[in-house]
């Protein structure tokens, strides 16, 4: 698949100018980290997804940073492309309950599996014992129909009656748009299918147990989405075997124009390590080759790491060890690394630094988890594993996820641990 060039003139719309730091001492390090995690959740860049073009933007930056390092490009490019299907929400949505203006982002978030629907609803209250049996469902599906359902939805963790919820909210959504009150705070997300309608999650502040009737106004767009991996390698002493390190740098993007998800800690803080690191290892010769990869898609479902895993554009035998790293702002608590129970040897070397160190405040370790871009190697019987750290800020897939809270507390440490543990494999 052909990626159409990004224009220079969207580029020069990016408001900092990355300077050319040569990152060596902890101060250098850090302000490099700052500056690319300003840049890569600035506003500018669109939340690296799926609306002005973000997640292009920020492979362009990227690659005219590998570029000026001196990596090398995989198979002749400095690009993987690939695509896939996403739902996307190109225009502002609107969501007024009783007359009150509902604040996207803040007091509702429309779920990213979401349908289209526009107009005035009437409002039908419904709870799992209003849908219990086939016959009251089919009831209360002819009296909601035309009509919006706010579903009412039981305090539980019990993992039956949530399915059964989702069986019933995949039922409604055939019928008309769907509010139910969120169970936590507003997270988002990126969906590659949509529902007929739009479910609309609702802050629980925001939530009227009474209310009657609401205006919508949601407009999604399923389409496919051409993406790109950005990777360069660095030659090491010797090519037998290939040391990997990987972060994705695409987020969330926007919902509608005026909702930003800025992914700072997610995943622009991975990014910048993964910069610094390939600004290190471009000046000093490493032992082994080093291929470094930005992945796109990962928010979509490791999308780009999946597709790099089948693409096979390396060794996937050579493979000394992958590092991947993801959310890496914080640190008060330390790391976690996961995939420390399949890498026993890879987690004592950083326990072992650690204690000689005292860096980190925590090494914690953590079984296999699908959770990042390692997982579709480590299922691959590859070496892998991912680091994040722990503590501070609690900004998750939301859109307090800013660059001017987060605290990059532990950054420098995590960056000598790292820079540690690839010195010191054999
Ligand atoms: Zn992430």
């Amino acid at each position: 698949m052909r990626i159409a060039p990004t224009p220079l003139l969207a580029l020069a719309t990016v408001p900092l100018l990355l300077s050319t730091v040569q990152a060596q001492d902890p101060d250098a390090v850090l302000a490099n980290a700052r500056r690319w995690v300003d840049t890569l959740a600035s506003p500018a860049l669109h939340g690296r997804g799926y609306i002005s073009g973000g997640d292009s933007l920020a492979a362009e930056l990227i690659a005219a940073e590998f570029d000026r390092l001196g990596l090398l490009p995989v198979r002749g490019s400095r690009f993987e492309p690939f695509s896939f299907t996403v739902n996307t929400f190109p225009d502002s949505v609107k969501l007024a309950v009783d007359g009150r203006s509902l604040r996207p982002g803040v007091d509702f978030l429309v779920d990213p599996a979401s349908g289209s629907a526009s107009g005035h609803y009437e409002l039908v209250h419904l709870s799992l014992t209003d849908l219990a049996t086939p016959e009251r469902r089919a009831m209360t599906m002819g009296v909601a129909t035309g009509k919006a359902i706010a579903l009412h939805v039981p305090a539980t963790r019990n993992a039956d009656t949530l399915a059964l919820l989702h069986d019933l909210q995949e039922d409604l959504l055939h019928h008309g748009p769907v509010l139910q009150m969120a169970s936590g705070k507003l997270t988002w997300g990126v969906a590659r299918q949509a529902t007929p309608f739009p479910l609309l999650e609702i802050a629980r502040e925001a939530w009227n147990d009474s209310a009657t009737a609401i205006d919508l106004r949601v407009r999604n767009r399923l389409r496919n989405h051409n993406a790109r991996n950005v990777w360069g390698l660095v030659k090491g002493r010797s090519s037998k075997q290939l040391v990997v390190l990987t972060a994705h740098y695409d987020h969330l993007g926007r919902m509608g124009p005026d909702v930003l998800f800025p992914g700072a800690n997610d995943n622009a803080s991975g990014v910048s390590m993964l910069i610094n690191l390939a600004a290190r290892y471009a000046r000093e010769k490493p032992r082994y080759d080093m291929l470094f990869i930005a992945f796109a898609g990962e928010e979509a479902g490791l999308m780009g790491s999946r597709w790099c895993a089948v693409d096979r554009a390396f060794d996937l035998g050579a493979v000394k060890l992958l590092i991947n790293l993801d959310l890496l702002g914080t640190g008060e608590e330390g790391i976690t690394v996961v995939n420390a129970t399949a890498q026993q040897e890879v987690f004592e070397a950083i326990v072992a630094s650690n204690a000689a160190t005292g860096r980190l405040a925590q090494v914690k370790p953590r079984g296999p988890a699908c959770n990042s871009d390692h997982c579709p190697f480590a299922e691959r019987g590859i070496p892998a594993i991912f680091i994040y750290t722990m503590g501070g800020i609690a900004a998750y897939h939301d859109v307090m996820d800013r660059a001017e809270t987060l605290p990059l507390t532990d950054y420098h440490d995590v960056y000598l641990t790292l820079v540690d543990l690839i010195n010191g494999l054999k």
